[in-house]
Formats: C-alpha cells, sequence, structure tokens
C-alpha cells in the first residue's frame, strides 16, 4: 500500500508565539538512509508524546520522529495554549454532551496534563506554564444561556466551578463588555511555541528527531518506508502523528472521515505602560467563548494579548492570504469591542492552523494497518487530547493494558461523511450559521 502526501504544511501567516521566541538551532533534516526500530510522523503534541513514550519504554529502541517543519512551527505551537482539562465539545451549544463520555473525557485530560507538568517541571522548560484555570466569558443572552447550561453540566459532573458578575469579570479582564461568567480551575495555561520547542529539545537521546524533513511517500510494509527529499526512513513499525494531514489518507480509510478545519490568531505588540494601566484588570488570564464559536482571549504577562476565533473549512489544508486578511480583519473586530480602551493597538502576527475534527467527534485511534498505528484527530482538544493519545498509542503498540487504554480504545470511530461537492457545502454552510448565531459572542 502506498500513502501519497499531497499536501505539506504551508507557512499559513506568522505565528506570534512563534516568532516571539529565540531562533532555534539549525535543524537536523534526514539525509540518505535510516534504519529505526520505530518511525512517528509529526513533530505536534501526539508524536513528541509517542516518541517519548515509546523511548521511556523501551530505551533500547532507535525512534525516528520527523516532521515536515520545525517543532513548534505547526498547530502544536499556533494554539491558544489552553491545556483544557474539562469536556470541550466543540459542535454542541455549551461544550458538554453526554455524561459518561465527559467523565471519561475528563479522566484522558487529566492524566494529560499530569503527564506533560512532569515532563514540563523535570525538564525545566520554559513555557510560562500557569496552573490558573480558564474564564468562560458571556457577552450576550445566547452566550448567558450557553454559560448556565455548561454550569449545570459542570455540576452534574461534580466538577468545581465559580460564576462571575459583570463586575468581577471586569476586574479580571479590565473590560465590561462581559455580562457574566464562570471561573474553571483545571485547565493550564501555556505558551505552546515554547512548550512544544522544549518537548523537542529534551527527548530521549533513542529519539532521531528530524526536522525540516517533508515526507512525500509512504510505503506500507514490511518495514515500513517513509520517502523525504533527501532520503529514506524504513521502520517495522509507524505512527501516525500528522493530524489533520492524515485527512489525505484515503488508502487506510481516514480520508471521507476526519477533516481538516482551519481557525485563526492574532498577537498583539506589548501594551506600553499606559495602555496597561487603562485597561486594568489582572495580568494574565484566559477566556474561552461561552458560545464555542465566539472569540477566545488571553492576556499574557508579557502585555500582549491573544484573540482567537474564525472557522473555515480547507481541504487543500492551507490558509491563503485574503483567509488570513479576513480573519484578521474579524479579529480587529473582536479586539474593538473588547477593548475599546485600547485604540490603535496593533495586531503584530495573524496565522492559521489546522485542526483535525470528525463529525461525531469519534477518534481512529488504534492499528489501522499491521505495524501502521495512528494517535491523529484531536478534535480540536490538541494540547491535551493530543498529548494523552501519543503517549497511549505508544503503550498499545507495545502491548500493554490500562484503563485509560481501554477508554481510548472504545472511543466511537469517525462516521463517513457525504461525498464532495455535498461535504463540503454542508460544513461551509454549518460554520456560517453557526457564527451568525453566535453574534457579539465573536
Ligand atoms: C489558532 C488555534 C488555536 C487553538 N487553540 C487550542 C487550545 O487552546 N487548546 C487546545 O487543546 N487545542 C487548540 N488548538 C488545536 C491544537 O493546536 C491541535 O489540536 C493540536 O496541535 C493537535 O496536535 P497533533 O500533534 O495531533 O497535530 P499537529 O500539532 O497538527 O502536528 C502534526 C505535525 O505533523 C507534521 N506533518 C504533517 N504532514 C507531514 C508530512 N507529510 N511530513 C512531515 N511532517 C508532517 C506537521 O508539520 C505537524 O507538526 C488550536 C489550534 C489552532 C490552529
Amino acid at each position: 500500500m502506498q500513502l501519497n502526501c499531497n499536501f505539506l504544511p504551508q507557512d499559513d501567516g506568522r505565528c506570534g508565539w512563534y516568532e516571539t521566541l529565540p531562533t532555534p538551532p539549525a535543524s537536523i533534516p534526514l539525509k540518505g538512509e535510516v534504519r529505526a526500530d520505530w518511525v512517528v510522523l509529526g513533530a505536534g503534541l501526539a508524536g513528541l508524546a509517542a516518541a517519548r513514550r515509546l523511548a521511556e519504554l523501551q530505551p533500547d529502541a532507535v525512534i525516528a520522529l520527523l516532521d515536515a517543519r520545525r517543532v513548534g512551527f505547526g498547530a502544536a505551537g499556533r494554539n491558544s495554549g489552553f491545556m483544557i482539562d474539562l469536556p470541550h465539545d466543540l459542535t454542541s451549544h455549551d461544550y458538554t454532551g453526554d455524561r459518561t463520555a465527559d467523565r471519561q473525557q475528563i479522566r484522558l485530560n487529566r492524566a494529560a496534563i499530569d503527564y506533560m507538568r512532569g515532563i514540563v517541571k523535570r525538564q525545566g522548560i520554559d513555557c510560562d506554564w500557569r496552573e490558573q484555570g480558564k474564564l468562560h466569558g458571556a457577552i450576550e443572552a445566547r452566550g448567558e444561556r450557553a454559560l448556565e447550561t455548561f454550569a449545570k453540566g459542570l455540576s452534574g459532573l461534580d466538577e468545581p466551578y465559580r460564576l462571575l458578575d459583570a463586575g468581577e469579570m471586569k476586574a479580571v479582564t479590565g473590560t465590561d463588555c462581559y455580562r457574566s461568567g464562570l471561573h474553571a480551575p483545571g485547565t493550564v495555561l501555556v505558551q505552546p511555541a515554547a512548550l512544544v520547542r522544549g518537548l523537542g529539545a529534551t527527548l530521549p537521546e533513542n529519539v532521531l528527531l528530524y526536522e525540516d524533513t517533508p515526507v512525500r511517500k509512504i510505503e506500507v510494509g514490511k518495514p515500513h518506508t517513509l520517502v523525504t527529499d533527501q532520503g529514506r526512513v524504513h521502520a517495522p513499525r509507524l505512527v501516525l502523528a500528522n493530524n489533520a494531514y492524515a485527512a489525505q489518507f484515503g488508502e487506510l480509510g481516514l480520508k471521507g472521515r476526519i477533516l481538516p478545519v482551519y481557525t485563526y490568531g492574532s498577537l498583539t505588540r506589548p501594551l506600553a505602560p499606559q495602555q496597561v494601566a487603562e485597561l486594568g484588570g489582572e495580568q494574565s488570564w484566559g477566556l474561552i467563548p461561552a458560545d464555542p464559536m465566539g472569540t477566545t482571549v488571553r492576556r499574557m504577562g508579557s502585555g500582549r494579548i491573544c484573540i482567537r476565533n474564525s472557522f473555515t473549512y480547507n481541504p487543500r489544508l492551507t490558509a491563503g492570504a485574503s483567509r488570513l486578511a479576513r480573519a484578521r480583519a474579524a479579529h480587529r473586530r473582536s479586539f474593538e469591542r473588547r477593548f475599546p480602551m485600547l485604540p490603535g493597538v496593533e495586531l503584530e502576527y495573524t496565522w492559521g492552523g489546522a485542526l483535525c475534527v470528525s463529525r461525531n467527534g469519534g477518534t481512529p485511534f488504534g492499528e489501522l494497518a499491521a505495524g501502521v498505528f495512528s494517535a491523529v484527530c484531536q478534535n480540536g482538544l490538541g494540547l491535551a487530547r493530543g498529548t494523552i493519545s501519543g503517549k497511549l498509542i505508544a503503550e498499545y503498540a507495545l502491548g500493554m493494558e490500562s484503563e485509560l487504554l481501554d477508554i481510548m480504545l472504545n472511543l466511537p470511530q469517525p462516521v463517513a461523511n457525504p461525498p464532495e461537492p455535498l461535504l463540503g457545502m454542508g460544513i461551509r454552510s454549518t460554520l456560517a450559521w453557526k457564527e451568525w448565531q453566535a453574534g457579539t459572542e465573536l
């Protein structure tokens, strides 16, 4: 079986998280013929966790980890940095769903946070790791209704939270645009590009990290062979951790079941001291919109503000200049609505990044073909879910058993999508309708 990688990771704007880090040391691309015991495709959250876990469990094995770009350049370094412990169903009205499924999701997410916390502390990764929870903010009546249902869902799960009125929201965020809010304590906030770069820089010695190494073709066999521009790697076992880019692998049944959906972020310049004083509020907080289609906002200790919103269906896995310009304009509007006291603050960076979702929230976790393991499709919750998928796929591939693995293996498979052009029309109209409904929560 041959898998072609026709769509490779593109630039998709300039990501502020990545651009504000120091230039990394030169990369080591794959050259010539390399033989390994394992090859992991994709050095995002799932790939980094899978490679690390394999190396921990098999210290004598050689693990090749390949990425088309630098570590931290892809979606793993482009996200808003919320490592979320709670249910986060983006297709729902309020993030929650079936109670048993929600409890299982919480167990997986917390296991991911525990694993990541251990690595960050042990390795001293400097990624602004903050265990300060997340705010949910509602701007209008629809958002308030979503917030109420979310609060009820959390009560049903016996999860702690605190409701905030408009005054309390202003005291934290500095803006009076939020009518009400909710604080849930378990989420960790990070600088995502710093986190993944730190993970890449502290991999065990038996992981060979090859960056700037786009894989063009995969020959599934004994061994599997991954063909790159300057070489090839052969390994009997392959872990797919290329998330949205796996949506092109029809041969493995992924095409037509998992979907690349883009979302977009912008980062402002650091606020001047006078602007900090005019804004008021706390120096670091992270806010999720009450309506999943609304706007995520983070204020960093560095004085910058990050805005994320807009979803688009990009089957060719790239966001062109016009899409980025539309997202930037939407970010500008959202920024001005929330921070009228900060006129003229420039959005210094704007970028897009690929999520991988399935219509039913299912995941193709497991062994897809002999010796081909999948840790793709995080359904938008990659910091926690990508990490635990990567860790657990390594354990599964080595024949281990655990309750967490049982949860992962029993999650539903992604349902089949209707064929194009119906699929594209359906997704685009659903996204447009939901964004329209989100109203000023955007
Ligand atoms: C703007 C934005 C905000 C977000 N906010 C959050 C958030 O706050 N919290 C959260 O949990 N999630 C968030 N997400 C989602 C999160 O970033 C993703 O779910 C996560 O990155 C998925 O991790 P992953 O390791 O599975 O895949 P990715 O991070 O996408 O990693 C896949 C890797 O595969 C590599 N690759 C692909 N094809 C090839 C090839 N042919 N050859 C070599 N390498 C290849 C890519 O370069 C990439 O590095 C956000 C995403 C975006 C874009």
